[in-house]
């Protein structure tokens, strides 16, 4: 099994390669890019990763981080997932077919890699007539373990919808 790191950087070195076969030019801020974004892995948004770079590159701008991102999503190395509610888009180093399960309350995703992803959307494509776009995601929301145990214990009556209230940690 490879460590945390020797998979980091290959991730890194994969997003580095797409851009390299799409002819761009590898800078330093790019390098750093990428690294950033392996390095987070999960779903980083353009505020995240630019501020992972910016600590060791701070004249770099959000605009070269954007550009960077939607280059990578562009040759498909990255998904972006425009997740409802959420303000900002989120970009997925994992391009292969799964479920990403959004918390409603605490944003939190999580990937579902299940064998029936695949199958599941052929039949989609073959029933509908629908060509299924998977670089746009498969998103499915809901409320995560932690905040379905937070509304058990706070609400022990019957299930009566309540108007947000802040997240006391
Ligand atoms: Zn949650
Ligand atoms: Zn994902």
């Amino acid at each position: 099994m490879p460590t945390t790191s020797e998979r980091r950087a290959a991730a890194a070195e994969q997003l580095i390669r797409a851009l390299e076969a799409a002819g761009k030019r590898n800078t330093a801020q790019r390098y750093a890019i990428c690294r950033a974004l392996a390095a987070h892995g999960g779903h980083p948004t353009v505020a995240e990763i630019y501020a992972t770079v910016r600590s060791d590159y701070p004249m770099i701008s959000q605009a070269t981080v954007y550009n960077t991102l939607e280059t990578l999503r562009g040759l498909g190395a990255l998904v972006a997932l425009d997740i409802a509610n959420h303000d900002h888009i989120h970009y997925d180093l994992d391009v292969g077919a799964h479920i990403n399960v959004v918390c409603r309350r605490c944003e939190n995703i999580v990937d579902l890699h299940l064998e029936s992803v695949a199958p599941l959307l052929d039949e989609a494509s073959a029933r509908s007539g629908f060509e299924i776009q998977y670089e746009a995601g498969l998103i499915l929301y809901g409320l995560c373990p932690n905040c379905r145990r937070r509304r058990s214990n706070r609400q022990p009556a019957a299930e009566t919808r309540q108007p947000e209230e802040a997240d006391d940690e």
